[in-house]
């Protein structure tokens, strides 16, 4: 960073752990890419008073904006003084501008989602039938995201079936017309089978040697699917299974450089720039080569 200096802006992003992330990796390549004097920094916060006391000093720092990541992305919604539609529905807010003294909460999670979805795979979610695996943040964020999409049905599958519940009941206004529904693992293979994509958005396959979190043979060559884990060394056992039988299959890599690029373009609002999604992935695949080169596991 040998650019900083006393008019530097600052960017970063607050969670606990931070040792995996790539996001600093992949933001401070792109700022150098667009010629930005700005730097991103992991801020580590192991607590909710942390998470408190980081805020209030952002207010006072030269910041342009703030990602935050697992597990305060539903904590930072009462620290905001203004949060975007689609973010209060998903009930997770993973970028903050700085924006004129106020901090402006988004969920960039779901429109990544839908960008690598459309850039990757070339799958438009409009009419379309979707199992979202899982019912926390990130689960929110895809499934505010694919009602705005206008998929036509959406099944939630989890482990904790109130959870599940808690999140249709909390979008029940904003449905529409779209047919949505929740089950347990055990009553998903149906909606599984009839899928035209499928989203791991639980944790499952981010520890090596984590199971398929459902069985491969409910998996089909004609689906998209869609695994938010990334940074493995190997394909998660999802991504594996849904390649053995012919799916289109794509990692969480994509969505994480789009989730951060959509950030930038936030921050960077005035420039009218489109932030170099190619600049970010190029930087994550380094960051994720250079640990595993040092021996060190990628997440
Ligand atoms: P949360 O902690 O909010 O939610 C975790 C989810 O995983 C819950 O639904 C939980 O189910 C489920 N889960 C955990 N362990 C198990 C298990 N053993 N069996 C079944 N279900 C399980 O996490 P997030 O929503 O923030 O993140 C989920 C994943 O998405 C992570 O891997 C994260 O890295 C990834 N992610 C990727 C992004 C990207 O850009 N690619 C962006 C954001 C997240 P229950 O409610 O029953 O406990």
């Amino acid at each position: 960073m040998a650019g900083i200096n006393g008019g530097t802006t600052l960017a970063g992003v607050i969670g606990w752990p931070l040792g995996h992330s790539l996001s600093p990796a992949m933001h401070n390549a792109v700022y150098a890419e667009l010629g930005v004097d700005w730097v991103y920094v992991p801020l580590a916060v192991p607590d909710e008073v942390g998470l408190r006391r980081v805020v209030a000093a952002i207010r006072s720092l030269p910041f342009v904006g703030f990602n935050v990541t697992m597990p305060y992305k539903a904590a930072i919604l009462d620290l905001c003084d203004e949060v975007a539609t689609a973010a209060q529905m998903a009930g997770a807010v993973n970028t903050v501008h700085c924006s004129d003294g106020r901090l402006i909460g988004y969920n960039t999670d779901g429109r990544g989602l839908l960008e690598a979805l459309e850039r990757d795979a070339g799958f438009d979610p409009a009419g379309k039938s979707v199992v979202i695996l899982g019912a926390g943040g990130a689960a929110g964020g895809a499934f505010v995201a694919l009602i705005l999409a206008r998929a036509e049905r959406i099944t939630i599958v989890n482990r904790d079936i109130s959870r599940a519940e808690q999140l249709l009941d909390r979008m029940a206004a904003n449905t529409g017309r779209i047919d949505v529904a929740v089950c347990s693992y055990s009553d998903a293979e149906k909606a599984i089978r009839e899928a035209d994509l499928v989203i791991n958005a639980t944790s499952i396959g981010m520890r090596p040697g984590d199971p398929c979190p459902i069985p491969a043979q409910w998996l089909s060559s004609t689906q998209v699917v869609l695994d938010m884990v990334y940074g493995t060394v190997e394909p998660t056992a999802l991504v594996t299974c849904g390649m053995a039988v012919g799916a289109t299959t794509l990692d969480g890599l994509g969505m994480l450089v789009c989730q951060g690029a959509t950030a930038v373009d936030i921050w960077n609002g005035a420039s009218q720039v489109r932030t170099p999604r190619e600049t970010m992935l190029h930087a994550a695949r380094s960051e994720i080569d250079r640990r595993v080169a040092e021996g060190a596991p990628p997440r």
